[in-house]
């Protein structure tokens, strides 16, 4: 995932900037495009959302993870998953919803081979958490609010695969928790589609609740696209919506909504209509492809779940939720910024994940928060230590952070070498290197490999009447007033110092030594 990285700075969210600009739009010609979003989010619960299968099937051999509930038998009778419950109503506090006191299952029929009932046990009228928002930053240093319209309980699929004319099912799927949260369409580009998704995921994995791993499916994004002219929104007129389903990755809902959006004012332009379907992503060839017709409401002829009776939410349970939420990333990111005078940069990345944020805060607990210190620290690990990470790791998760064998007091003990003038920076670097690798402490790897610093200025003297001996060219060069290679001789002197000399104190003498020869040459 790719931080945002706004230079600029500005309140983390400031109301007055939570209504949507005219200029926020993609404008297209004369149309501006419009976008809701739903996404499907698994829950990381033990076991299924009404029975008690494991809700771990990745990897499973198909079917094993069932029993008579999630294989829909007659009779079988399902009961409500509470870890699920309070995970969805942990997510509608982080999100800042209000949390419905009655909340109601309803069935939703559709037949399809992967969902052996007839129908998905969700929530309809009466979800689980209502009205909240999430603000996104944009390109400016502002942010916005983009609503929260609901976010409900349901249960996933089984997953069907075809081969050779035959349909393959497996349900072992069927029935994991399923969190649906459903935005307002309050987006209006793709580049903000990406930042809300990129933010929702990042609050999910701060809660714990969902994985946020897209190539296994835990989350799964369903933008709903139209376009619109300035004069149908001064109506609070919308255009048809088009909505683009399964999507699992953000790079393709940002394309999705881009091309679609494209597309939509391509027709209307042409005096056409667009018409509101279902469409499904070709990611080979960049475009939106007709999957079928959309569904209403009807079809799925919803009614309450008579087998679940109605969730009561009262305001302890509530209190007990709340008690256990985190710290969120932009209350992080300010406390950073404030109390630690990060810069916005490094504190919005540090707070990307959480478990990066929780590394960060070790070491500056191990390194202490004197003025300057957490930035210097803040700079090494997105600098230095995600360096490495990208080179060694998969891909560039950042979350790998938590597996690497180096602690994060480890990082602390080998910046105060660097304090303490017993390594220089440049030697620090090869230092972290191998605590990444090996988890042995800075001081070790410094005794080892013979790497401390040498500020001993008869060594450091000798090294550097050696080099301008063995240069006798560039000597007269700088003599005659060439004095920028004084960085060639310097990089030679540290070369043969192994890069071990106190840069300060080599410099210093390299210069006496280059004015002493000029004045005498
Ligand atoms: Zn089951
Ligand atoms: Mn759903």
């Amino acid at each position: 995932m790719s931080a945002t990285s706004s230079a600029t700075s500005k309140a983390v969210d400031s109301p007055s900037s939570s209504s949507s600009p005219a200029s926020t739009y993609l404008v297209l010609g004369k149309y501006e495009v419009v976008v809701g979003m739903e996404v499907h989010a698994q829950l990381l619960t033990r076991s299924k959302m009404f029975c008690r299968c494991s809700a771990d099937y990745q990897g499973a051999p198909p079917n094993s993870h069932t029993c008579p509930v999630c294989l829909g038998m007659p009779g079988a009778l399902p009961v409500a998953n509470r870890a699920a419950v309070e995970a969805t109503i942990k997510t509608g506090l982080a999100l800042n919803c209000r949390i419905a006191e009655t909340a109601v299952f309803a069935r939703k029929n559709y037949h399809y081979p992967d969902l052996p009932k007839g129908y998905q046990i969700s929530q309809y009228e009466l979800p689980l958490c209502l009205d909240g928002w999430v603000a996104i930053d944009l390109p400016d240093g502002g942010s916005k609010r983009i609503r929260i319209r609901r976010a409900h309980l349901e249960e996933d699929t089984g997953k069907t695969t075809h081969v050779d004319g035959y349909s393959l099912v497996d349900l072992n799927r069927a029935g994991v928790p399923l969190m649906e949260i459903v935005t307002e369409a309050d987006i209006a580009s793709p580049d903000e589609a990406y930042a809300f998704l990129t933010k929702l995921r990042t609050l999910l994995r701060y809660l714990g609740v969902n994985s946020g791993d897209m190539e296994k499916g835990a989350m799964r994004c369903e933008p709903n696209i139209s376009v619109r002219t300035p004069e149908m929104r001064e109506r609070g007129e919308y255009g048809v919506k088009v909505e683009v389903k399964n999507l699992n990755s953000f790079r393709s809902v940002r394309n999705a909504i881009a091309y679609e959006a494209q597309r939509q004012a391509q027709i209307l332009e042409q005096g056409g209509q667009v018409e509101q379907v279902n469409m499904g992503w070709d990611e080979q060839n960049q475009r939106t492809v007709l999957q079928r017709t959309k569904e209403s409401a009807e079809d799925y002829r919803y009614f309450p779940e008579p087998d679940i009776p109605p969730l009561r939410v009262e305001e302890p349970w509530i209190q007990a939720i709340r008690a256990t939420l985190p710290e969120l990333p932009d209350a992080k990111r300010a406390r950073y910024q404030e109390e630690w005078g990060l810069r916005r940069a490094e504190a919005e990345i540090l707070t990307s994940e959480k478990r990066v944020a929780d590394f960060f805060e070790a070491a500056v607990a191990a390194y202490g928060t004197a003025k300057g210190k957490p930035q210097r620290l803040a700079n090494w690990i997105t600098g230095e230590l995600f360096r490495l990470l990208y080179a060694e790791g998969q891909g560039q998760d950042l979350r790998q952070i938590a597996g690497i064998p180096m602690k994060p007091e480890q990082l602390a003990q080998l910046l105060r070498l660097v304090d303490e003038r017993v390594i220089n920076p440049n030697t620090a670097k090869k230092v972290l290197e191998r605590m990444v690798r090996t988890g042995e402490n800075p001081q070790a790897i410094v005794e080892a490999e013979g790497l401390a610093m040498v500020s001993d200025t008869a060594q450091i003297d000798a090294a550097i009447d050696q080099v301008l001996a063995a240069h006798p060219e560039e000597l007269a060069r700088y003599r005659a007033g060439e004095t920028k290679l004084l960085g060639f001789f310097m990089g030679q002197v540290m070369r043969a110092l192994k890069g071990k000399a106190d840069p300060g104190l080599a410099r210093q003498r390299l210069q006496e030594k280059l004015q002493s020869e000029a004045s005498s040459g």
